[in-house]
């Protein structure tokens, strides 16, 4: 299983001088499986730069959107596959008892956002809201669970073999309490990531940002570093980086989370901020 990150970044794209290195690109993660069935998680504007590497033949793509705020979903128009009529593209996503999957997103993709309709994308693509129990895409088992964000919210774990996957982007599990506190039942995705080899995991804010800030759906490092001490990830990949922070504040944040991340027992070397093209051999 490989993982690349296309986009790491959360809330708007954030482009120029100050984040070429870790990127402006909003959330979107490539996993491809071991019989190189793609796998897209969220489709932020990162999703464009991943569509203009599939030039071939992609018969199929599963993009699995966590949620449909416009930093996830954004990139979908300007995903090249779309376009060729050999393609076929599954969404997958949350519920909602409001409406469909399919009319929720064509709300972005119509008139007057949007030059095109999703009915006349020349792929053949489908919806599907993400099932209650766990479903295969190619050698890959899936699961998705709610998780505490604003809005209908999915994390997602992926499972080949004996690796997995699990990303919750967007995430504020230590909304109200203390995650050290918390039994497990009482963490927000914590069956979820429990003991997954990669987890991908929000942490938008410093801690001393974090206050003014709480109740938008987002962790403050400590929260993000809690949870991933709490679900005992091997390795760690910080993600969805506030659009204010440059590459100089984010090599020293990175400096921070690596020291409080041995603080809690972790090895530095698990532990790492996304950065945009960063690829990740699972094994
Ligand atoms: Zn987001
Ligand atoms: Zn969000």
């Amino acid at each position: 299983m490989r993982i690349k990150v296309w986009g790491a970044r959360g809330s708007v794209p954030s482009p120029g001088p100050e984040t070429t290195r870790y990127g402006g690109n909003t959330s979107c993660v490539q996993v491809t499986l071991s019989d190189g069935t793609i796998v897209v998680m969220d489709a932020g504007t990162g999703i464009r730069n991943l569509g203009l590497t599939l030039a071939g033949p992609a018969p199929r793509v599963n993009i699995l959107l966590t949620h449909l705020h416009l930093d996830h979903i954004q990139g979908l128009m300007f995903f090249a596959p779309a376009f060729r009529p050999q393609t076929e593209i599954v969404i997958w996503g949350p519920k909602s008892s409001e409406a469909s999957l399919e009319s929720r997103i064509a709300r972005y993709i119509s008139a007057p956002l949007s030059p095109v309709e999703v009915r006349e994308l020349p792929c053949d693509v489908s919806f599907r809201e993400a099932p209650a129990t766990e479903w295969e895409i190619g050698p890959a088992h899936l699961r998705a669970a709610s998780v505490t964000h604003r809005g209908p919210t999915l994390g997602y774990r992926l499972t080949e073999g004996d690796r997995s996957v699990c990303y919750i982007p967007d995430h504020e599990p230590g909304l109200g309490a203390s995650l050290h506190d918390l039994t497990p039942e009482w963490i927000s995705g914590y069956d979820l990531a429990h003991d997954a080899s990669l987890l991908i995991h929000d942490c938008q804010y410093s801690d001393d940002e974090y206050p003014d800030h709480v109740g938008w759906g987002h962790s403050p490092l400590r929260d993000a570093l809690t949870f991933a001490h709490r679900v005992e990830s091997e390795r760690v990949l910080l993600f969805h980086h506030d659009p204010l922070h440059s590459d100089d504040f984010l090599d020293a944040f990175a400096g921070t989370a690596t020291e409080r991340w041995c603080e809690l027992g972790g090895a530095a070397e698990r532990l790492e901020l996304a950065v945009e093209r960063r690829e990740i051999d699972l094994g």
